[in-house]
């Protein structure tokens, strides 16, 4: 599987770029901003995106995903209970000083348990509600990577204190759908640096198992 990471915009927002080898399909998570990068990205591998899948729709995860569909065609993903916060991406815009991109919608609704394939690979899907009531995690099972959005971070958790944020619920989807992954699973927060479902789970002070 090839696997890019890049940061985007203003919050530097961990985008991944996943994608099969052999068919060149692609999945492009939390296009936040940067589109030309992304799309550098896709033209360096030769891929073509299959879906946008949207972790939450915090404006730095979905700035940027109207763009990407707009240029590649490929429908937009994420959770219906995400869509109050999507429509009021001109609040979240105001919040951060910079200009309101337009709310891509939802063209594919998420479920928990949803398998997104992209050629040969897929990615479960999660619903770890919390940091917002639609939060989602992507779980890659044959790479041993989770995708965990602004749920868990490398010795932290989402902040809670934003319109939808949860703490009762950010803490029970950390237990019941993350710690319970395989110790040596990979994660790749929605910011700042990777690390281990057993190192949060030993060591995190927010969340311990
Ligand atoms: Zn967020
Ligand atoms: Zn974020």
């Amino acid at each position: 599987m090839i696997h890019e990471i890049l940061t985007v915009g203003l919050l530097r927002c961990n985008c991944s770029v996943v994608a099969d080898e052999a068919s060149r399909d692609a999945i492009v998570t939390d296009p936040g901003d940067d589109i030309s990068a992304i799309l550098a990205i896709l033209k360096k591998h030769n891929l073509r995106v299959s879906l946008i899948a949207v972790t939450h729709a915090h404006i730095d995860h979905i700035g940027g995903a109207h763009k990407l569909r707009d240029l590649t065609g490929a429908p937009v993903y994420m959770h219906a209970d995400d869509a109050v916060l999507a429509a009021n991406l001109d609040m979240q815009a105001a919040w951060l000083g910079i200009e309101t991109p337009e709310n891509p919608g939802i063209d594919r609704v998420a479920h928990e348990g949803d398998c997104l394939a992209f050629g040969a690979c897929e990615a479960h899907v999660l619903h770890t509600p919390g940091h917002t009531p639609g939060s989602l995690s992507l779980y890659i099972p044959t790479e041993k990577k989770l995708i965990a959005g602004d749920t868990l971070f490398r010795g932290s958790i989402g902040r809670t204190d934003l319109p939808g944020g949860d703490a009762h619920r950010i803490a029970n989807s950390i237990r019941g759908q993350l710690y319970t992954l395989p110790e040596d699973t990979t994660v790749i927060p929605g910011h700042g640096e990777e690390t281990t479902i057993g190192r949060e789970k030993f060591s995190n002070p927010f969340v311990r198992a």
